[in-house]
């Protein structure tokens, strides 16, 4: 039994991207998910993928919800081959195992062949001029 998600402080930020009330550079979305680029990227290109329902954690969804999301990973994992063809799959379920946002997401993060970019003192937030030729790059074909 996974330990409960800790209380949200306020709505959702996932939430709020899906319904549009906050901003993001969404590069898919569905009926059922959203995939948006990362605010504060690992490296360049690093999206997120998030079912519109609510869930802490892949274990709290519906089996649709599931199954839809595992498509748009899929279907996001398709495009960011554009940019580099190897990339991270990653899904952080619980504080513990690094989780900061309670609402299941899959990063998906392009690598270039750098030894390690998962170090929060490398990270520089994502930049407008190159999320808008992102949303470019990474366009349904
Ligand atoms: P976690 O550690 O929960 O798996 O990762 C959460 C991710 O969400 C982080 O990579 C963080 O940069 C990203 N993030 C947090 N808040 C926002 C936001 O408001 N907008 C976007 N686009 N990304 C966010
Ligand atoms: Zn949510």
């Amino acid at each position: 039994m996974p330990a409960p998600a800790p209380p949200p402080d306020g709505p959702c930020v996932f939430c709020e991207i899906a319904a549009k009330r906050s901003p993001a550079w969404i590069v898919h979305e569905d009926g059922a998910t959203v995939a948006f680029l990362d605010i504060f990227p690992f490296t360049r290109g690093h999206l997120l993928v998030i079912p519109r329902e609510h869930g802490a954690r892949l274990t709290d969804l519906t089996p649709e919800a599931q199954r839809a999301l595992i498509r748009s990973v899929a279907e996001l994992c398709g495009r960011v081959e554009r940019l580099a063809p190897d990339y991270n799959v990653a899904l952080n379920a619980g504080a513990a195992a690094g989780q900061i946002v309670f609402h299941v997401h899959f990063h998906v993060i392009p690598r270039y062949g750098e030894a390690n970019p998962f170090r929060a003192t490398t990270r520089a937030p994502l930049e407008a001029g190159d999320a808008r030729k992102l949303l470019v790059e990474l366009a349904r074909p």
